[in-house]
């Protein structure tokens, strides 16, 4: 699933149980953070020889090592509920993993296994036979589910997503929003 899915999905997830915006953050980007060993891409443009994207990308920091790895620096970065940002991080690390083996089937038809087991078996790679396209519908309706219930925390609490990237982003998204409303109905 594409990296904005993973965010909003992780976000949801930790929305109710941590209470400061500082943790919620770091488990927003936790379940975004495998995504990092896809970054060869940006190298393999550059350079135009290497292909690292497809030598490292799911393989690296898709399984359980990394999950125990960022979960770990996640609690270290955390200032409250250590343990909980912990075991959030661990969680959303699998969710991301579950949604990339569903939905991730690249255009040329190739799945993307992920190796799970990394560094310790590097042969083990697990796909789902019935895994649909990165870009098919299951994937933007679950998108739209996901902003979605977002709407039901911008209403009832005002926070959003928006908040893992600045506190400002968020309070000026319910500025606009107020501006907007009080146009149309006063
Ligand atoms: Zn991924």
């Amino acid at each position: 699933m594409a990296p904005g899915s993973h965010l909003v999905f992780s976000w949801l997830v930790a929305v109710n149980v941590l209470r400061d915006r500082r943790e919620r953050s770091i488990v927003a980007l936790v379940g975004v953070a495998p995504d990092i060993d896809g970054m060869g891409v940006i190298i393999d443009k550059i350079s135009g020889s290497t292909n690292y994207y497809a030598q490292y990308h799911h393989v690296v920091g898709h399984g359980i090592f990394s999950a125990i790895l960022f979960a770990a620096i996640a609690a270290l970065l955390a200032k409250v509920q250590k343990l909980t940002v912990f075991c959030l991080s661990f969680f959303v690390m699998h969710l991301h993993i579950l949604c990339d083996i569903v939905g991730s089937k690249g255009p040329d038809g190739y799945q993307w296994p992920i190796y799970y087991l990394f560094p310790l078996n590097q042969a083990y790679g697990i796909t789902w036979p019935h895994q649909w396209a990165l870009n098919a519908w299951q994937n933007v309706l679950f998108m739209v589910l996901l902003l979605f219930v977002s709407g039901y925390y911008a209403a009832t609490r005002k926070i959003t997503f928006l908040e893992v990237f600045s506190e400002r982003l968020n309070a000026e998204a319910f500025k606009m929003y107020a501006r907007y409303f009080a146009k149309k109905h006063g």
